[in-house]
């Protein structure tokens, strides 16, 4: 796969755990990301998009072996489309896109790999949308990333290196500009949680939005991804907006 751009990444100077450190630290550290997550989440700003009719057509598959899936679902159902939990690969032949959440990769790798479910993705991500959030965008990008060298969807053109925003006590809002085709630009409160950086992105990769010079929602085609976390605000422009990308490729456009 060809990456076009480069981004200069200062290195935190923070090393990586290992898988074994990970998995021993692994109900600490979700434990204090619930804890995060709803205290931010507490604190909600303006809700900025109504129900629109014509996805009450659309069913929404979210990832849910591990992770911050049930805030996904409810952003989906305010904007009136179904949401359906994938826990298996048959889930996914019900829905018409797919939302990898946020919460922790190599877990969710693990149990990915556990469940059989890579092949059924990879074939997924071939022909229907798939929004990736923090955990989920490092999951989709390429296998030149840092980690999960040996199983990633390759569903975008990037290279990340996780947790390259800080750890969980570093986790933080930062008001971005969003730039959506066919829209105007808008500000949105963003939530990044030892988020991955998107350190590099190929030609077909549109940003749409970027944290101080570096790409944090992206899409590619079909596909979308983001370094934050969109489901834990009440502002549901995002996800309105890969709703009415579902809504396109789902009519062939
Ligand atoms: N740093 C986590 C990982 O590597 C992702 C964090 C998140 O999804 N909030 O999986």
């Amino acid at each position: 796969m060809e990456t076009c751009f480069s981004f200069s990444i200062k290195n935190s100077g923070k090393s990586e755990p290992s898988d074994a450190k990970v998995c021993d630290q692994q109900m600490d550290i979700i434990a204090q990301e619930r804890s995060f997550s709803e205290s931010i989440a507490a604190k909600k700003g303006p809700s900025s998009d109504k129900v629109n009719k014509s996805f009450s057509k659309l069913k929404i598959g979210v990832l849910a072996l591990q992770g911050a899936f049930a805030k996904h679902c409810e952003m989906i159902t305010k904007l009136g489309a179904s949401s359906i939990l994938v826990k298996k690969p048959e889930d996914l032949l019900k829905i018409d896109a797919l939302i990898i959440p946020g919460g922790e990769s190599t877990t969710m790798l693990h149990q990915i790999r556990f469940i059989n479910l890579f092949p059924a993705l990879h074939d997924f991500a071939r022909h229907k949308p798939i929004f990736g959030t923090c955990a989920g965008l490092i999951l989709m990008s390429n296998q030149k990333s840092t980690v999960h060298k040996d199983d990633s969807l390759e569903a975008l053109d990037v290279v990340v290196e996780r947790n390259a925003f800080g750890r969980q006590v570093e986790s933080f809002k930062a008001n971005l500009e969003v730039m959506l085709p066919a829209s105007k630009s808008f500000s949105y409160p963003a939530i990044f949680i030892r988020a991955p950086r998107i350190k590099q992105i190929g030609p077909k990769v549109t940003i749409l939005s970027a944290y101080e010079g570096e790409p944090v929602l992206i899409q590619q085609g079909i596909h979308m991804a983001s370094s934050f976390h969109p489901e834990l605000t009440d502002d549901l422009r995002i996800h309105s907006y890969f709703l009415s990308q579902v809504e396109k490729s789902k009519n062939g456009n």
